[in-house]
This record gives C-alpha cells, structure tokens and sequence, in this order.
C-alpha cells in the first residue's frame, strides 16, 4: 500500500515534470526502503554519481544492515563514524535538543517491540512501556571527535532524518556542479531545486491522509517539502490504530491530535526533523514551535480533516479542501 502511494506519487512527479526542457534526465529507484525519483535539468550524466551516493549514506545509516556504522554503535556501545553519520548524528542531536526531546533519535527499541522494524505487531503492556521509557534518552548519545558512544540498552535510529539529510547532500552535490533547477522525490521528501524548466515554481502535491487524492498543491522554489502521517506505517488492533511516529515521553504511539505534518524549508534536514517532532508535539506546541523560529513554515492537519497552514504558506499553497485556517505569526 505504502508502495503504491510512493508509486503515484512518483507519478504525479513526473505529470508536473511534463514539459521539462529537453536536457533533462530522470531516473527512479528503490533505496532507503521508498521509492525515489530523481530529475535533473540542464546538466547531463550527473544520476550515477547521485545514486551511488544515496547507496553510500544508506549503508552508512541503515540500522538493520550488519555492515553499517549504526549497526556496529548498537551492537558495540561504541564505534568510529565517517564525515557522513557523524555530520548527521551531531545535527539529530542538535534537533532533539531544539525540540525538546519530541525528536529522539534512540527511540529504537521501542520501535522494534511495537513491532515495527519487522511488521509483526504487538501492542506492549505498561510495564514493558515503562521499561522502554528508560531506554529513551538522546542525551545519553556522546560524540567525541569521530567517536559515538551510548551506554547498554539505548540505541540509535536515524530514520526520522535520514532521506532529510540525503536530500542536504545531494542538494550540495548539484549546487556544486551548477545546476540550477532539479527535483528530488526521496519518498515523499521533496527537494525542488531552482523552478521548473519553464522558469515556474516547482508543484509539489500534499498527500491527503485521509485518501488518495491530495490536501492542495504548493508552489515551491528552492524548498524542501516533507511530510510525516500516520497514515504511512500502522496496524489495528481491537480498532484501535497504532502507527510508527513514537511519542518519547510514552513510548507509544504519539497521539497528539495531528494525523499529518507537512514541513516547508530550504533545508531538507530540518524540514525532515521538524516533521517527526511537530507531529508528535500536537497543534498547539508546534505553532509555538513554530512562532520561535524563522527556518521553516508547515500545515497541520487533524483527524476531523481541519487543516492549519502557517502564513508564509499563504500564497503558494492552493488547497483542494475547505477548512482551512491561517496561523499568523503575531
Ligand atoms: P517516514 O520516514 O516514514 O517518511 P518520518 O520522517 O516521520 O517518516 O520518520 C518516522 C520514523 O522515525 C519512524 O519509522 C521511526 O524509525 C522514527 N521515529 C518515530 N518516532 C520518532 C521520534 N519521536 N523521534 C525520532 N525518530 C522517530
Ligand atoms: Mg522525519
């Protein structure tokens, strides 16, 4: 299901691309387990090197594969990190801090009880959750020079930032090789780079999380466009919906009031973040969140279908529903 959604998502990606100029060139592949697209325009010959590097950071990041540098720090307690993980690993921090601990990168276990590492689900009793609880702490992570260290019982999960920081990367690669309009579909981690071939913001549909049509269309340039629902990942259990976005403070499923969260920035990382976070800190602390910062803005959307957008979104996002409310800054 969630491949298929990814597929048409693909899709639509590339019905927005009619038009692109003739030197351009697309390709789409399975990493990171999603699907990606990646289309650049005005410079050829670049896809390789693109892809290798998104394989590269995957086998660097992943948290299953044996051979990656997260698997070895789970396993061993401690173990030196390439520039990558390293990079990446001191800007999750920097973002569980900002957040307050909403984003916790050694959420992992817990993820892997409610069964979600491996599909075969199973809701925890309260003293297992209790248990979990303890094993939840960023701040027992240490970096020191290349060295990460955390003690027994914690582990490190970089999924919630990791296509966020893939989109960091390759945007850096093609400004370094001079292109100037691209759009990158890390599974639903958009990165438009530039506008369109046709000298036009880039349209990025929003999912709808209630269906498979879309919240609206935002026109973007030189944005991230992430969103975290949890209609991605979930199962049902006595009819009750459980899915893959964690409250840290719980170790169970957040239930904040949010069902999605669409983050619009320049920087993929923090969009990817924020996403994760926002949605577990619910409408109120998220507008808060928001109103302190100037890096991002974003659209809430409620299981009742209200949807809230923040103001810098107010003229590039086109809504294909009602009920939709401006937050403002003041
Ligand atoms: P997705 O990767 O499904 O597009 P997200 O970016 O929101 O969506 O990341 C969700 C993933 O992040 C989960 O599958 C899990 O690995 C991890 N995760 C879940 N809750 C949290 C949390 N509170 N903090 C950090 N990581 C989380
Ligand atoms: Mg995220």
């Amino acid at each position: 299901m969630k491949l298929i959604c990814k597929l048409l998502s693909v899709l639509l990606c590339g019905f927005l691309l009619a038009g692109c100029a003739p030197k351009s060139e697309s390709r789409t592949f399975f990493a990171m387990d999603t699907v990606m697209n990646l289309t650049v325009c005005g410079e050829e010959g670049l896809l390789d090197d693109l892809q290798t590097r998104v394989q590269t950071l995957e086998k660097h990041l992943s948290v299953t594969d044996p051979q990656s540098e997260i698997y070895a720090l789970n396993q061993n307690g401690s173990t030196r990190l390439s520039d990558d993980t390293r990079e990446l690993l001191e800007l999750a921090l920097g973002f569980c801090r900002a957040t307050d601990g909403a984003l916790d990168i050694t959420i992992y276990p817990a993820l892997c009880v409610w069964g979600f590492t491996t599909d075969s689900y199973q809701v925890p009793d309260d003293d297992t959750l209790a248990a979990l609880r303890e094993t939840i702490d960023y701040t027992a992570v240490t970096l020191d020079g290349e060295t990460a260290s955390i003690p027994e019982g914690v582990m490190v999960d970089l999924g919630a930032v990791a296509k966020g920081y893939t989109a960091l990367v390759l945007t850096r690669m093609l400004a370094d090789a001079g292109v100037e309009s691209a759009l990158l579909d890390l599974g639903g981690n958009i990165q438009a780079i530039g506008e369109n071939p046709e000298g036009r913001p880039w349209g990025v549909a929003v999912q709808d999380p209630f269906g498979e049509g879309y919240l609206g269309v935002l026109s973007v340039t030189d944005r991230a466009v992430v969103t975290s629902g949890g209609y991605e990942r979930n199962f049902e259990q006595n009819g009750v919906i459980y899915h893959h976005i964690l409250d840290p403070d719980t170790a169970a499923p957040a239930d904040s009031g949010l069902c999605a969260v669409t983050v619009v920035g320049e920087n993929g990382l923090t969009c990817d973040a924020l996403s994760t976070a926002l949605y577990v800190m619910g409408k109120d602390a998220a507008l808060d969140f928001w109103r302190s910062r100037e890096d991002f803005e974003c659209i809430l959307v409620e299981p009742n279908g209200a949807v809230t957008v923040t103001e810098g979104l107010q003229d590039c996002f086109r809504a294909h529903v009602d009920a939709v409310t401006v937050a403002e800054r003041g």
